[in-house]
């Protein structure tokens, strides 16, 4: 996106994760330099965790509220079936849709949508997909209550390298070289998911593939669902193609 000139203060920022650790590990470099930028940013996770091999509900919900106190953000869980059981049934729907017109974000964030993964992030990706149109449809049954919010962009991040894949979205890299530092305490705020820091590495890793190919230290890649819209050739300036 559009980093030049950098101020995001007034912009607001709602990402959702399936679970505690997903944001922080899939686009948590991109967060930090919004919030650094002045952007709001707020948090909603479906699930504690609570199925996960490692840790249990109580821990996981401390550690994404250091890692959510790190990123200035403001985290809400919300009450669903849980870790392991989330459907993208209509109810998780117009709950997201209903967090989209209550927060009235520009920006929309959810976990890309690849069959090779997690199921919870496919179901979340499905979810926060449909929400966002639920969000500023007109009279949408069950959100009456809150105000239509057309946002201004819907965008994906892959939580695992398993993750990576178009499905038909638009992919962009976003150079995150001046956060790789807190980034990395970010994730490491998840500490009973980081046991032997493996997965930490593995992010770190893939951001600095994406960044040698792109001609900088560090990027992440994020997908829209189509074509965006730059305001003019001129902001294009702050954008450049790839290198190798
Ligand atoms: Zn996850």
């Amino acid at each position: 996106m559009h980093t030049r000139n950098g101020n995001m203060t007034g912009s607001r920022i709602l990402v959702f994760g399936a679970h505690p650790d997903d944001i922080e590990f899939g686009c948590g470099a991109v967060l930090l330099d919004a919030a650094a930028k002045g952007a709001k940013i707020d948090l909603v996770v479906l699930s504690r965790g609570e199925a996960g091999t490692h840790g249990n509900r109580s821990i996981r919900e401390k550690e994404a509220l250091n890692a959510a106190h790190l990123l200035g953000a403001e985290l809400h869980f919300a009450t669903t079936p849980g870790d392991t059981r989330l459907q993208a049934d209509l109810e998780i729907k117009l709950l997201a849709a209903k967090e989209i017109r209550r927060l009235k974000p520009d920006l929309v964030f959810a976990p890309s949508g690849h069959l090779n993964q997690h199921p919870d992030h496919r179901e979340t990706s499905r979810v926060v997909r449909d929400a966002n149109r639920l969000a500023r449809y007109g009279k949408t049954p069950g959100l009456e209550n809150w105000e239509p919010h057309a946002t201004k962009a819907l965008l994906f991040y892959d939580i695992s390298i398993e993750a990576a894949g178009t499905d038909g979205l638009v992919p962009f890299l976003v150079d995150v070289s001046s956060q790789v530092e807190k980034w990395t305490d970010l994730m490491k705020c998840h500490e009973s998911q980081t046991g032997n820091l493996d997965y930490v590495d593995l992010q770190l890793s893939r951001a600095r593939v994406l960044g040698i190919q792109a001609g900088v230290a560090s990027a992440l890649r994020l997908y829209s669902e189509g074509p965006l819209l730059w305001s003019s050739i001129e902001t294009v300036l702050s954008a450049r193609g790839p290198r190798l």
